[in-house]
């Protein structure tokens, strides 16, 4: 279908009227299995697919493209390379599983040297060696313009560990790792250190303050641990996703996977102190930023509340909210006790903000 053909009404529909999300539906709803292998399609953070032994083996695809993930200006090569690898490594762990191979396909226009390029595989290495994945193939063209960067990658699960974003029940608790908003903080200031830098190249930033927050942004980590903490406590969390477009609109997948509601509270969510100077620096609530910034790669799951005891005060863990009817809808409790709808404002690459 071309760009300007119409559709049966007589008219056409701009990708960002509908945005990313209901073009995924609108794209792939006529597809339905074939095969009896294919366990979970579309709709969750990696495929799951039948092995025919005790794991299920789960497969991921994230792109990045030049000017809308990344900014080559202030992206040094190396850490894009391992980031690249990292943001599909967070929906394997978000399924519960270990990941094992990647394979990873690149589009490079001719301002990409071979030095430059080579820097970037570093990266790839470096993560791949952490996380212990072998790469295992991929694929080289050239672009007219930007870098283009596919990456696929491979794992498996346990079969009786798989952990989907459809399974959380009334009254269980929410919880997530780590902190929020800190990779969003990151982004809003190296784009203010560029602009002052553009304004006077001799303008030397010092960005020594907001190392925290830029190693977020720059270099993020998957939630290895996390599953590993898990596995180790015992618990199985009843559902899992990944914290890669902000909170608000994560929690709305589980809900909608789940037919849930949820309660969120916004003086629970963990905010790291360095994120929280960013936000002052820039006028806007920190709670924003955790909740519609993305990027973060942490874990946002449902636990039992029989497993309250063995994940309280964890230092790894917080518990945020907790899971409540379908007709509640996901809602944030305000630090001044005000209950709001979420939105689902996070990163949606096509829709109009
Ligand atoms: P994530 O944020 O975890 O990477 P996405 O929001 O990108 O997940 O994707 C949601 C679901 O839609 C996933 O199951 C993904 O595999 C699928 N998906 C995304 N884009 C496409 C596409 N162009 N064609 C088919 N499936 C897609
Ligand atoms: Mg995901």
């Amino acid at each position: 279908m071309t760009k300007n053909e119409k559709n049966k009404e007589g008219s056409i529909t701009n990708v960002s009227d509908i945005g990313e999300f209901a073009l995924i539906d609108e794209l792939t709803s006529g597809f339905k299995s074939k095969n009896k292998s294919t366990i979970k399609g579309i709709g969750d953070d990696t495929a799951v697919i039948e092995s025919g032994s005790d794991s299920l083996f789960l497969l991921t695809k994230d792109m990045l493209v030049e000017g809308i993930h990344f900014d080559i200006t202030y992206t040094p090569l190396k850490h894009l390379g391992y980031k690249s690898i990292i943001v599909n490594l967070s929906d394997i762990y978000s399924m519960n599983g270990t990941p094992t191979q990647a394979a990873i396909g690149i589009a490079i226009s001719s301002r990409y040297s071979v030095e430059a390029l080579k820097e970037f595989y570093e990266g790839v290495k470096l993560a791949c060696d952490l996380y212990n994945v072998d790469l295992v193939g991929g694929d080289t063209c050239s672009s007219q313009s930007g870098l283009f960067i596919s990456v696929t990658v491979t794992g498996f699960v346990d079969r009786d560990k798989v952990t989907y974003r459809s399974g959380a029940k009334k009254n269980d608790l929410v919880c997530v790792s780590g902190n929020l908003g800190a990779a969003y903080a990151g982004l809003l200031v190296l784009k203010r250190e560029k602009e002052v830098f553009k304004a006077n190249p001799n303008n030397q930033p010092d960005i020594s303050k907001y190392s925290y927050v830029i190693e977020r942004q720059l270099k993020p980590e998957a939630g290895k641990t996390l599953v590993e903490t898990l596995d180790k406590l015992g618990i199985m969390p009843t559902s899992m996703i990944d914290v890669s477009d902000g909170l608000a609109s994560e929690i709305i997948h589980i809900c909608k996977s789940s037919r849930s509601g949820a309660y969120i509270y916004e003086d629970k969510i963990p905010i790291d102190p360095e994120t929280i100077v960013v936000a002052d620096e820039f006028d806007i609530n920190p709670a924003t930023f955790a909740l519609n910034g993305g990027e973060d790669y942490e874990l946002l799951f449902t636990i039992s509340q029989k497993d309250f005891e063995t994940i309280n005060n964890h230092q790894e863990i917080k518990i945020i909210g907790y899971i409540s009817d379908v007709l509640d809808g996901a809602n944030l409790i305000t630090s001044a006790g005000q209950q709001v709808p979420l939105k689902a404002q996070g990163w949606d690459a096509f829709k109009n903000k």
